[in-house]
């Protein structure tokens, strides 16, 4: 039998280059400028969910990645090593297209946008919500007790039954955590005055030209060359000698920060899942036209059961090109395996949709591109919230640190995970 290949020390070894890979990478970097790092990433291409594709001069990103920053700290720090790059701040707008109109996001802050005998509907509805000493059950039954039956099935319902093809009512209550726009009843009338606009979760965002890779190369400014190993996929873990392998070398850490999927990294680690983690795949078309479509909108949701997609979002409205530029994002669930014949099947219904919303008319299709997020969200529910916590403490005890959207199996924004691995490098350090 050939001898097993020698073993490299590094003090930290970082599954995945994306965003909470890199960060960390960063972080502990800047705490401990001796520490040996080494990021092994199974894709040629570092980035994760933050790439960006160019194609006959559209630049698109996997999906629709629009930044909202809340801590001015990690958006400067980010900046810093962008020096002279163009990070436009942009005034949001978006839309819901309901019924054939174009009613402000979040829904359940306008409904005095709808016409009238739906606004009562609502309004009287909100006002004689259920009520109940006891919290609700599930992500379903919180909208239904929060927002009243109308709102819910109006919108919020059909909406996220879309994103997330799954029951709403096998969600925990607080599946979106904050990015669910949550309103009381005096917030929703209090909108109600005129030149009240509240936008929802965020007013604005930033978007660096070139797109979201542009944040992942500004990460990758400040690691030594050698840092990074490209095309290089952890495939198994051996928790007692602290040693990962991959095809090419074994590795031995003193700490393992992983930002695979959770299930993935219990798989290589040599664990069966206790429960079953589920999530929805998107799958995101890219599409570019010959000419100008919609000004005056950066993303527009869909709640209409009819159509395809349940969110599509102009680029060439942030930097006001002359051609249309959309993202178009589709929820697949868990299960789904969809082949390329089904993909093109896919993209043709979608082309249809947009004409029928009058996204496009007459448009000609210039170029595209297509990719499935798998996992995009993740079905946040009482199993998964335990299981999850008892796996990172489990496997944090071993050295093994479980971060970013996947490997927390959990709803957050790439300044989230920025936030979790400046915290983690701090107490590793
Ligand atoms: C549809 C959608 C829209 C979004 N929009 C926004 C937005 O507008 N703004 C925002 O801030 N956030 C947005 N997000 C969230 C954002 O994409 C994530 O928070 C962020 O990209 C997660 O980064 P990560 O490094 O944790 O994970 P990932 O980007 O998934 O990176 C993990 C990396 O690990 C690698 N990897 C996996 N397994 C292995 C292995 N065994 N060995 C080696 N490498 C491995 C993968 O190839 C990948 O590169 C969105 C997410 C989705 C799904």
């Amino acid at each position: 039998m050939a001898d097993p290949a020698p073993i490299e020390d590094h003090d930290f070894v970082v599954i995945g280059a994306g965003v909470s890979g890199l960060g960390f990478a960063n972080w502990i970097r800047e705490r401990d400028p001796a520490a040996r790092v080494l990021v092994l990433e199974r894709e040629a291409e570092p980035g994760g969910y933050c790439r960006t594709v160019e194609r006959a001069g559209f630049v698109w990103d996997y999906s629709g990645h629009f930044f909202h920053f809340r801590d001015p700290s990690i958006e400067a720090w980010l900046r810093a090593r962008m020096p002279g790059h163009d990070v436009r701040t942009i005034a949001k707008r978006s839309f819901i297209r309901y019924a054939g109109r174009d009613i402000d996001f979040p829904f359940q802050k306008n409904i005095h946008q709808l016409p009238q005998g739906e606004f009562v509907e609502c309004l009287v509805d909100l006002f004689f919500r259920p009520t109940s000493e006891t919290p609700p059950a599930s992500f379903g039954e919180m909208l239904h007790r929060k927002l009243g039956r109308a709102i819910t099935e109006k919108f919020l319902r059909p909406y996220n039954e879309k994103l997330y093809a799954t029951d709403l009512d096998t969600l925990d209550p607080d599946a979106m955590g904050r990015f669910f726009p949550h309103a009381e009843l005096a917030d929703i009338i209090a909108n109600m005055r005129p030149g009240a606009a509240d936008g929802g979760y965020n007013a604005t965002f930033t978007y660096p030209a070139g797109g979201a890779i542009q944040y992942i190369h500004a990460l990758l400014r400040d690691l030594p060359a050698g840092t990074v190993a490209l095309d290089e996929a952890v495939v198994a873990i051996d928790r007692g000698a602290r040693v990962v392998t991959t095809p090419r070398r074994r590795v031995r850490y003193r700490h393992l920060v992983s930002s695979t999927p959770l299930p993935a990294l219990l798989a290589i680690a040599g664990l069966t899942p206790a429960t079953r983690f589920t999530a929805n795949k998107v799958l995101v078309f890219n599409l570019g036209f010959d000419r100008k479509g919609c000004r005056g909108v950066h993303w527009m949701y869909f709640p209409d059961r009819t159509l395809s997609f349940y969110r599509v979002g102009w680029y060439d409205n942030i930097f006001d090109t002359d051609r249309m530029s959309l993202y178009v994002e589709i929820g697949l669930p868990h299960d789904a395996q969809p082949s390329r014949a089904e993909i093109d099947a896919w993209r043709t219904r979608v082309l249809a949709d947009l004409a029928r919303e009058r996204v496009i008319d007459g448009h000609q299709l210039v170029a595209h591109h297509d990719v499935v997020l798998d996992p995009a969200y993740v079905h946040i529910t009482k199993d998964s919230l335990h299981w999850t916590a008892h796996y990172q403490r489990e496997l944090a005890a071993q050295g093994i640190h479980s971060v970013g959207r996947y490997g927390g199996w959990t709803y957050c924004s790439i300044e989230d995970n920025l936030v979790e691995t400046r915290a983690l490098a701090a107490q590793l350090a």
